[in-house]
C-alpha cells in the first residue's frame, strides 16, 4: 500500500501566501503612491502625476550639480564652484525642489511612506550614475538620536540601504555620527546654517579603518545650501577618506 507523503507545514504557508498574494491583487489592484489612480503594476507613478516632476538630465554645474537657467556645455562648473570650491568631488540630484517633489518627500519623510524609497533609488543610480561608477562606500546623512527616536526612521539610511541592494555598493549607516542636537535649518541664512551644523558630525575612532581612502557617496533626501553635506564631506576627509560625493533625490535653487 503506498503512502501518500504528507504536505509540511512549510508548504501549506507557501501555498497560502501565493493565493493569498494573488487574491489580494484581484482585490487590491495597484495605485499610484501620489494619486491613488489605478497604475499597471505597484510602485509606478500614474502618468499626471509624474509629468509635474522636474528632472534634472542636461545642463547642470558639473560639480554641485545646481541646473543651469539657459542651455549650456555639458562639464560647465558654476561661478559659485569656481569662486568657493565645495570640500566635495560632485553632487548630483535627480529632481529640482518644486511642489511635486516636496509632496512626495515629506510623504517619504513624516507620513510613513516608506515605499517611496524604491523609487527613488531608481531615480538615484540613474542620475547618479557619475558619481556611483566609482563608489566604494555608500553613507547616509545621519540624524541625531533624539530625532531618529521622534522620527522612527532615518529617510537618508532608506534611501541608502534601497540603493546599496540595487547596485550592490556596500552601505555603512552608523559609520558617521551626529553628536550635537541641531536646530532645523529651515528659514536659516546661509552663515547660520554653516555655524548651526559646524562640528555637528563625527567618525569613531574605532571605525576610522573603514573608510580610509575610500570614495564615500552621502546620501539625503534634499540638497538645500549644501551646509549639511559640506560639514559631512569635512568630517569624512579628516577622518581619512579619499573623496566624497553626494547624492539627494531632489536639490533647491539653480546654479549661480
Ligand atoms: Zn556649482
Amino acid at each position: 500500500m503506498t503512502q501518500q507523503a504528507p504536505i509540511s507545514s512549510g508548504k501549506i504557508a507557501s501555498f497560502a501566501k501565493t493565493w493569498l498574494g494573488a487574491g489580494l491583487n484581484l482585490i487590491l489592484p495597484p495605485r499610484c503612491p501620489m494619486t491613488g489612480a489605478l497604475v499597471g503594476r505597484n510602485g509606478t507613478l500614474a502618468p499626471d502625476y509624474w509629468a509635474k516632476l522636474t528632472f534634472i538630465h542636461d545642463s547642470y554645474c558639473d560639480t554641485c550639480g545646481a541646473p543651469f537657467r539657459q542651455a549650456m556645455t555639458p562639464g560647465m562648473v558654476c561661478a559659485g564652484c569656481l569662486a568657493e570650491p565645495p570640500l566635495f568631488t560632485r553632487a548630483r540630484a535627480a529632481l529640482r525642489y518644486d511642489d511635486a517633489s516636496t509632496a512626495m518627500i515629506l510623504k517619504f519623510k513624516h507620513a510613513d511612506g516608506t515605499h517611496l524609497g524604491k523609487i527613488f533609488a531608481g531615480w538615484l543610480q540613474q542620475f547618479g550614475g557619475d558619481v556611483l561608477h566609482d563608489a566604494d562606500l555608500l553613507i547616509p546623512v545621519p540624524l541625531h538620536r533624539w530625532r531618529l527616536l521622534k522620527r522612527r526612521y532615518n529617510q537618508a539610511a532608506l534611501l541608502t540601504t534601497a540603493l546599496s541592494v540595487q547596485t550592490g555598493i556596500p552601505s555603512a549607516p552608523h559609520l558617521l555620527r551626529r553628536m550635537r542636537y541641531t536646530a532645523s535649518q529651515g528659514h536659516k541664512s546661509k552663515t547660520q546654517r554653516h555655524d548651526n551644523i559646524k562640528a555637528a558630525f563625527t567618525v569613531p575612532e574605532n571605525l576610522r579603518a573603514a573608510i580610509k581612502d575610500k570614495n564615500i557617496v552621502l546620501l539625503d533626501d534634499v540638497y538645500t545650501s549644501g551646509a549639511t553635506v559640506q560639514e559631512c564631506a569635512k568630517t569624512l576627509l579628516k577622518a581619512g577618506a579619499r573623496q566624497v560625493s553626494v547624492l539627494t533625490v531632489a536639490r533647491v535653487g539653480f546654479a549661480q
